[in-house]
């Protein structure tokens, strides 16, 4: 499967043109026209249960399929939507998508959770937990069968607004992630009155566990953490076994990385777990 290649995509949004207004006034009519025309994509990268050896769920990234440029990755046009007052249309499109992909699967016999990226405006917006709470019933999806990611630099942009959106996604059963756990500076206290699911703690660390006593030590201190506030751990950035085996010995629940499978297509991650689902059986 596709191991091969790394990343294909190039910078629609080039930070240098910033200053002149008439460059960035077409990268938004273009992005605008993306969302309209549907030229987003989502490849889907699997976590892995350590404690069973299962798939539980999918991370769903957003790419550009732009008609001249190739396909776009999000570093290179999430900071536009942002800017241009385009995000919170994005998270509705890439939650409809996502969900849709995931009921279908669902009926072809794979029940995966699926986790979605949220941004800032989306968690400001009094009205996201609505617009959630309809896509899960247009799609005949459980709440819980959905994870919202969410970093931690995000939240301190209107704490208190944040918690509340966050509680109301909370209430109805929804998850609720905080990605990249690590790189940012929110305090213990504010911490435990989130109201979370998980912590994904950054690929920095992880990444650097197996050569690192300190990283081992972050990975440690961060996983008991997590389980003293009843929170599941997700340790992304894997990039090879040993890795894998030395968060499954510290005991961390779920892990994500280029180890196990780069983001997919839709098809392409069907095949995956398919391979993965005879190679165990034979
Ligand atoms: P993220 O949510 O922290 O996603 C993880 C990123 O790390 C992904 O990059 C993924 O492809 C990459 N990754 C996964 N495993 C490995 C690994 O083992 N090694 C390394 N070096 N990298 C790994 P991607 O897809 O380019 O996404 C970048 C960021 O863009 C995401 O970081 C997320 O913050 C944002 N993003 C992606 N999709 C969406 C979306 O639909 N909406 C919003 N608002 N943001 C999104
Ligand atoms: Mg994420
Ligand atoms: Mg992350
Ligand atoms: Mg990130």
């Amino acid at each position: 499967y596709a191991a091969k290649g790394g990343r294909q995509g190039v910078n629609v949004y080039d930070e240098a043109r910033d200053g002149h207004g008439r460059h960035r006034l077409e990268d938004v009519a273009q992005l605008r026209r993306a969302l309209d025309q549907h030229e987003l994509v989502l490849h889907y990268q699997p976590k892995l249960a350590l404690s069973t050896g299962q798939i539980d769920g999918v991370e769903a990234l957003v790419r550009w399929q732009h008609p001249t440029r190739g396909l776009l990755y999000p570093d290179s046009f999430i900071d536009l939507a942002e800017s241009a007052g385009l995000m919170s249309r994005l998270t509705t499109q890439v939650i409809d998508m996502a969900l849709a992909q995931a009921r279908s699967w669902a009926d072809e016999g794979r029940e995966l959770t699926m986790a979605v990226n949220v941004s800032p405006s989306n968690l400001v917006d009094e009205q996201f937990p609505d617009h959630v709470a309809a896509l899960l019933r247009d799609h005949g999806r459980s709440a819980r069968s959905l994870v919202l990611e969410v970093t931690e630099s995000l939240l301190m942009e209107d704490r208190e607004r944040a918690v509340r959106v966050l509680g109301r996604l909370r209430d109805a059963g929804v998850g609720v992630a905080i990605d990249d756990y690590g790189t940012g500076h929110s305090s213990l206290a504010y911490l435990a009155a989130l109201p979370v699911t998980e912590l994904k703690l950054d690929r920095t660390f992880v990444s650097a566990m197996t050569g690192s006593a300190r990283a081992e030590s972050i990975v440690t201190s961060t996983l008991q953490l997590a389980h003293a506030l009843g929170l599941v751990l997700v340790a992304e950035g894997a990039e090879d076994q040993a890795t894998v085996d030395a968060l499954a010995n510290l005991g961390c629940d779920l892990v994500q990385g280029y180890h196990l499978s780069r983001p997919l297509p839709p098809e392409q991650l069907w095949l995956w777990l398919e391979d993965r689902a005879t190679a165990r059986i034979g």
